[in-house]
């Protein structure tokens, strides 16, 4: 398997909610430009842009001007540049209604490009078939991603429950699905409380909108019927009192993950015409998106954003960057046991991308 290309724009600067100075953006502007030109878009299917708004309160990780340096970037590379959008969680960030979403875009002023990527409102994608390893037979994408003739992901990096960083797979092979298809990917995935370590404070429970936690004799209990496997909670709990019940189920998952994003950089309307790019923005991570462990948390050194044409490669890039750039180990960044090794073991043998990558350096 050949290197693939990722462009590293390293920020320089001291990062944002501050803001980034006006050179990091023309070098992400000309590195998307590079990336997208040359891709058949189709004239009357603009691409759309995936942007995580992240929940009200918390800092954006995926500034509007970043967002804008891309839509610039994609009209350099001559493409067509249309919807924003995001999509319906599952977890409990408060971001689960149609109106959430158009709020907290309209606080980032970003109303005037943004739509709800599954709007319940919106018939989904046509249904795009798994291999028959998976636990089901196909998965759906939103109706904006469906649509759109090309898709750029921007992802905010963020440890992940359960797969230790969230990236440009996992926004390809979940977080751009409609949010059925989120619910079959997360509902083996059930964490349960270890009571010893379990103070009975109630952050998990003030956390989970399905109900599914209540406090009994001074201890959180998860009721697992009612349990999505979000795993919101156990990024609330600062006691890491909240583990998967069975960690065998993890791997599991993690392949699930590699096999929706195979589905729709393979089936995807955008994948058809050769249209996908990805950006991971390395960002410090907010106190609220620390894992259990996160109290002692160290951040990474480096900060800015990897674009790529290949999700296995910019996901490989980024993740060898946060264990480069942890001394205390990469717990102390996500604050979570998992790493991503299933997802892009299983991304790789299905010919997604290539774990091989070749680092350009932009600063
Ligand atoms: S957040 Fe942790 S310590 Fe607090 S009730 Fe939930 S499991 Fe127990
Ligand atoms: S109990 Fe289940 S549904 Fe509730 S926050 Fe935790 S993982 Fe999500």
């Amino acid at each position: 398997m050949t290197a693939s290309q990722v462009i590293f724009c390293q920020a320089t600067e001291s990062f944002p909610g501050q803001g980034f100075g006006d050179g990091f953006l023309k070098i992400l502007e000309t590195a998307v430009a590079e990336l997208g030109c040359g891709k058949s878009s189709e004239a009357q299917n603009p691409w759309a842009l995936k942007i995580p708004l992240n929940a009200p309160g918390q800092s954006n990780a995926v500034l509007p001007q970043w967002i804008n340096a891309a839509r610039t970037g994609l009209k350099k590379g001559g493409q067509n540049p249309g919807p924003m959008f995001d999509t319906l969680s599952i977890t409990t960030a408060g971001l689960d209604t149609a109106e959430g979403l158009l709020e907290r875009a309209s606080q980032l002023d970003l109303q005037e490009f943004f739509v709800v990527g599954d709007d319940p409102e919106n018939q989904p994608g046509d249904p795009l078939s798994l291999s028959e390893e998976c636990a089901f037979p196909s998965v759906t994408l939103s109706s904006v991603a469906a649509a759109a003739g090309g898709l750029m992901l921007l992802n905010s990096v963020r440890p992940h429950p359960h797969l230790g960083m969230s990236g440009a797979l996992f926004s390809l092979g979940s977080g751009i699905l409609d949010r059925q298809s989120k619910l079959l990917l997360h509902r083996d995935i059930r964490p349960t409380v270890d009571t010893p370590l379990c103070a009975g404070c109630g952050s998990c429970l003030a956390t989970c909108i399905f109900d599914a936690i209540t406090i009994r004799a001074g201890r959180a209990f998860i009721d697992h019927q009612l349990c999505t496997g979000c795993g919101e909670c156990m990024t609330a709990c600062h006691l890491a009192g909240i583990s998967p019940e069975d960690a065998s189920r993890i791997p599991r998952f993690q392949k699930q993950v590699a096999e929706a994003a195979f589905a729709v950089a393979s089936q995807s309307r955008a994948a058809q015409s050769g249209s996908l790019l990805y950006a991971n923005f390395l960002t410090p991570v907010p106190r609220q998106a620390a894992g259990g462990f996160g109290r002692d948390r160290q951040q990474p050194d480096v900060k800015g954003v990897l674009v790529a044409a290949d999700p296995l490669a910019l996901d490989q890039a980024t993740w060898d960057i946060l264990v480069k750039g942890n001394v205390h180990g990469l717990r102390q960044w996500s604050g979570f046991l998992q790493e991503p090794g299933a997802l892009m073991e299983r991304a790789d043998a299905l010919g997604l991308g290539s774990r091989q990558y070749d680092l350009q350096l932009r600063a």
